[in-house]
C-alpha cells in the first residue's frame, strides 16, 4: 500500500462512519413518535355533509350522507394520496370478492346530535346506507370518531358471531397502536390492510399472488416504508462509495510498465493530441473519458491511454466502428390504445461513421384501469349489530 492508498482508506472509513451516523439519524427521525395534530375545530352546523339525513322523530340524531362508497373522510384524517390508496384497496376488494367495505371518519358523534356509545350509531348508519350485498349481507364499515376517541368495525348480518373476535383483534393490533400516538392516517391504512387480510386471507395487491410473493409482501409490510427510505439512502451512499473507489483507482499514481518510473498524466488538451478522431468524439459526447499517461524517463518515453466509459450516456456502442458514438431516436408511428397495439420506429445513427439503421417495434396495449370503480351506491345490505369497537 502506498501512502496515497492509506490516505484514501482513511477518507473512505470516515465517509462510512458519516454515512452510518446520517443513516441512523435519518431512520431515527423518520420513526420519531407522531406529533399530535391540532384538534379539529368544533363545528356549529353539519349541513356540509352530503345528504345529511334529518329525522325529527328520533332523539338519537342524524346520519351523515355519503359522497363516495369507499372513503368519506369527514374528520380530515387522511391526505389525498392515502385516501386514493385506500379507495384503490376497496375497489380491488370489491372486484375480487364482491365485499363492499367503506371507511368513514367523523369529527365527533355529537356533530350528528348523537350522545352515548358508538355502537347504535354505527348500526343505524350501516343500515341507512345499506352497506353490502343485500342477499349475502357481507358489507363492512370502518367508523372512526376522532373527537370521541372511539372507533368501530361494523359487519353485515351475514357474518357469524365468531367474526366479532376477529375484528376485535384487528382493532387492537392494527388500528389502536397508531391512534394512541395520534397517527390516524397510519392507523387507518394499517387497519384497513389488516381488515382486508382478515376477510380474504390476502393483503391488498396480493390476490392470486404466489406464496413467495405473498411472503415477501408481508415482510415488506412489517418493515414498512422506513425500510424503503433506508434502502434508498444506503443505495445512494453505496453508489457514492463505488464512485470514490473508481476515482481512486483512476487517479492512483501508476508506474511505467517498462521502466518502473512514476508516470505523469497529461491535461485534457494535451490528451487530445494522442487520441484518434473517434476517441475525441467520444470525449466530446461525454460517453467515454480518456487519460493519457507519460513516462517522464526520456530514455523510455512510454505512453499509456486509459479508457473510462461514463456510467450513464445517451450514446451506445456502434456495431461498425465500435466507438461509443451511436445515437438512438424513437418516433411514435401509431399510439397504443387499450384495444390495439401501437408501432414505433427506432433509428440508430453513428456520429463517427456512416452506420445507419432503423427498426420498427410494437408498443404493447395500454392496461385497462380497474373495472369496479364506477360503483356509486351501496347494495342494500344490513347489519344486526355485529362487529367490534375500540377506544384510545
Ligand atoms: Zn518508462
Ligand atoms: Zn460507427
Amino acid at each position: 500500500m502506498t501512502r496515497y492508498d492509506l490516505r484514501f482508506a482513511g477518507l473512505l472509513a470516515a465517509a462510512v462512519i458519516v454515512i452510518g451516523l446520517g443513516l441512523g439519524y435519518g431512520i431515527g427521525w423518520l420513526t420519531r413518535p407522531g406529533v399530535p395534530a391540532p384538534q379539529a375545530a368544533p363545528r356549529g352546523d353539519v349541513t356540509f355533509y352530503p345528504g345529511a339525513r334529518q329525522d325529527a322523530n328520533k332523539p338519537t340524531g342524524r346520519i351523515p350522507g355519503y359522497g363516495d362508497v369507499y372513503v368519506n373522510d369527514y374528520a380530515d384524517l387522511l391526505d389525498a394520496a392515502a385516501e386514493a390508496r385506500i379507495r384503490a384497496d376497496m375497489i380491488e376488494l370489491y372486484d375480487h370478492t364482491g365485499i363492499e367495505m367503506t371507511v368513514l371518519t367523523i369529527p365527533a358523534l355529537a356533530d350528528f346530535g348523537h350522545a352515548g356509545p358508538i355502537e347504535p350509531f354505527a348500526t343505524r348508519l350501516f343500515n341507512t346506507w345499506g352497506i353490502g350485498n343485500a342477499a349475502s349481507n357481507d358489507g363492512v364499515l370502518v367508523l372512526v370518531a376522532r373527537g370521541d376517541r372511539r372507533m368501530r368495525i361494523e359487519i353485515g348480518a351475514g357474518y357469524a358471531r365468531s367474526w366479532d373476535a376477529r375484528m376485535q383483534r384487528v382493532i387492537d393490533d392494527a388500528f389502536l397502536p397508531a391512534f394512541r400516538e395520534d397517527r390516524y392516517q397510519q392507523g387507518i391504512e394499517a387497519g384497513v390492510d389488516e381488515t382486508i387480510f382478515e376477510l380474504t386471507g390476502a393483503y391488498p395487491g396480493e390476490y392470486g399472488a404466489g406464496t413467495l410473493k405473498r411472503g415477501i409482501g408481508r415482510i415488506w409490510r412489517a418493515a414498512g416504508e422506513h425500510l424503503l427510505v433506508a434502502l434508498g439512502l444506503l443505495g445512494a451512499a453505496f453508489g457514492g462509495v463505488i464512485a470514490a473507489i473508481r476515482r481512486h483507482f483512476r487517479n492512483r499514481p501508476r508506474r511505467c510498465a517498462r521502466c518502473g518510473t512514476l508516470m505523469t498524466r497529461a491535461d485534457e488538451e494535451a490528451d487530445d493530441a494522442h487520441l484518434d478522431g473517434g476517441q475525441r468524439l467520444e470525449e466530446f459526447l461525454h460517453s467515454v473519458d480518456y487519460d493519457v499517461w507519460h513516462c517522464p524517463n526520456t530514455e523510455c518515453g512510454h505512453m499509456e491511454i486509459t479508457r473510462h466509459p461514463a456510467w450513464f450516456s445517451s450514446h451506445g456502442a456502434c456495431p461498425q466502428c465500435h466507438y461509443r458514438t451511436l445515437s438512438t431516436t424513437t418516433e411514435i408511428l401509431e399510439r397504443a390504445t387499450t384495444s390495439s397495439t401501437g408501432r414505433k420506429r427506432v433509428t440508430y445513427d453513428c456520429r463517427n461513421c456512416p452506420y445507419h439503421d432503423t427498426e420498427d417495434r410494437t408498443i404493447p396495449k395500454k392496461a385497462k384501469s380497474s373495472s369496479g370503480s364506477s360503483r356509486s351506491s351501496f347494495g342494500g345490505g344490513s347489519s344486526s349489530g355485529g362487529g367490534a369497537s375500540g377506544s384510545w
